[in-house]
């Protein structure tokens, strides 16, 4: 991920309140426009509190630097409070049935998607992205929460055979305890519910430490939480100084857990942290995707997935396909049809209708991707589409990178190793399959891939043989709430989605019954 620019610390009380109005209900049943407070402020044992120094930090537009929210700059003594509150809230919440705690999910769910637009506008005026994407990542977020709250219930244990006849073999599997996740800035929402979700729903409690860009929509969760009735201190959410909450959270033996989606220089950190308490940890980190196009690919729909993974969330994603390699075939095709689907593409704010290219997330990813196409054309790149980073329009800021391919790439360059974080797609070609893997695989980092065939046999060899946790086969989108998403080597540890996700949130328990 991109390098954050860090938190200007302001003077002034937090706790200013956005407001979201609820849009009549989704499937077109109406309820009537209910208004919902957003506190700025941080949620400890179920009361809003600004940081005990007082201190607050700005979230701004990153399309116009407008100040949209003073937020709590909290530090070590709020996190140690918010632990507090959460281990306090643990017997009482891990003791209920599994059904008692899905249906508190289930309505904060159900009131996301109740209150899709206005949170989507929010996460737009914060982020960036435009509000089509903003409206997709909300149900998106929802529908982790939907889906735990579904799988809340199906905790299994098992039993299993003994050798001896007098011994019973029992496995139960139990919720960790307190979990804190720390959550990145490019998909403020989901990145926190795929967390959250599972982890209530297993019976854990938590604290949230949301990223310093994007707190907002966090606040806003949270408020919808409480609204749903999920009790004081199960859900605890603090924002401010990230190293020292991260001290706190490793410091402190209460925490048996924590999630983390991030850098991967921030998380091996945290790998470091952890090996004091030893904290299980969830750790989805950077990728490096590759993009293989076959010659008997699909180029239309190459096209379309490339645009769908490489563009959306004008490149700040880390699924998104850093490295491009097109078979020699297919090459002038599909480059000349990628560049002629992205010429139009529109740049400007992103609560513009019709905008589907927005800012970058701030100063320091904007010197990232102009370093990495600089670099790329000083090793000989050369420039197919786009390559500029301006001002789109009066009252913008100079964060908007228009959508760029870069053709005769080769690894001296650094998109071909680092992630640029941005809309730019580095395209090279190749002649044969064996010689794609190479290419494709040869990265520390294993998160997304993606490859088009229409060949059966390819698609199963190929699909098989990449070295990432996420296989895109005619695919430039596969993240849902049903399967496990994560990577392999240096991308991370641990799955979120699908079934897997509950073991991430679960002890498992052996107990043996003597008769
Ligand atoms: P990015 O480069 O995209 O901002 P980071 O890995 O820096 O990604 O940030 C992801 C999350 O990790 C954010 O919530 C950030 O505040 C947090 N973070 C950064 N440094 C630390 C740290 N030393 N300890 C704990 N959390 C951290």
């Amino acid at each position: 991920m991109a390098a954050k620019s860090g938190i200007k610390e302001i003077a002034g009380a937090a706790g200013q309140v956005l407001n979201l109005i609820a849009a009549p209900r989704y499937g077109g049943h109406l309820r009537p426009r209910q208004k919902t407070n957003v506190q700025t402020r941080n949620l400890i044992n179920g009361e809003w509190r600004d940081a005990p120094s007082g201190a607050t930090f700005e979230v701004t537009n990153p399309a116009t630097d407008e100040v949209i929210a003073k937020v709590p700059n909290g530090g070590a003594e709020q996190a140690k409070a918010a632990i507090a509150a959460a281990r306090a809230a643990l017997p009482g919440w891990r003791a209920l049935p599994a059904a008692e705690r899905a249906a508190p999910l289930a309505r904060l769910a159900d009131l996301m998607l109740e209150q899709r637009e206005a949170l989507a506008t929010l996460l737009t005026r914060e982020q960036g992205k435009p509000l089509a994407e903003s409206r997709g990542e909300i149900s998106y977020a929802a529908s982790f929460i939907t889906w735990a709250a579904e799988e809340a219930k199906r905790v299994y244990g098992e039993t299993v055979p003994s050798s001896r006849p007098d011994q019973r073999i029992l496995v139960l599997r139990q919720p960790v305890g307190v979990v804190a996740a720390i959550t990145p800035w490019n998909f403020p929402s989901a990145m926190i519910t795929r967390k959250l979700g599972p982890a209530l729903a297993a019976g854990c409690t938590m604290i949230v430490k949301p990223a310093e860009q994007t707190p907002l929509s966090a606040f806003a969760i949270a408020e919808l939480a409480l609204q749903a009735g999920i009790p004081a201190g199960v859900l605890n959410i603090i924002t401010g100084d990230a190293a020292a909450i991260g001290q706190v959270i490793f410091a402190d033996p209460t925490v048996r857990k924590v999630s983390f989606t991030g850098s991967t220089e921030v998380g091996q950190k945290l790998m470091v942290a952890a090996a004091a308490n030893v904290v299980r940890l969830s750790l989805e980190l950077g990728g490096h995707a590759p993009f293989l196009v076959f010659d008997d690919a699909n180029i239309d729909a190459a096209v379309s997935g490339a645009i769908k993974s490489k563009f959306r969330n004008a490149g700040q994603t880390c699924v998104c396909p850093n490295r491009f390699f097109v078979q020699a075939g297919v090459y002038d095709e599909f480059v000349a049809k990628l560049a002629a689907a992205l010429e139009p593409m529109q740049i400007g704010s992103g609560l513009d209708e019709g905008v589907s290219v927005g800012p970058l997330i701030d100063d320091a990813a904007v010197a990232k991707v102009r370093d990495h196409i600089d670099d790329a054309r000083s090793h000989g790149a050369t420039l197919r589409l786009g390559g500029k980073i301006f001002s789109p329009a009066a009252g913008l800021t100079e964060r908007f990178c228009q959508p760029t391919v870069l053709e005769n790439v080769n690894t001296s360059m650094k998109v071909s190793h680092e992630e640029t974080f941005g809309p730019v797609a580095p395209v090279r070609r190749f002649t044969h399959e064996a010689e794609a893997i190479e290419l494709a695989n040869d990265s520390p980092y294993g998160l997304a891939s993606y490859f088009y065939t229409r060949d059966n046999a390819r698609l199963w060899r190929v699909a098989e043989a990449l070295e990432y946790g996420i296989v895109g086969a005619n695919d430039g989108g596969p993240s849902t709430a049903q399967a496990p998403f994560g990577g392999v080597k240096m991308s991370g540890i641990g799955r979120e989605g699908g079934r897997y996700v509950m073991h991430e949130y679960l002890d498992i328990k052996y107990v043996s019954i003597g008769l």
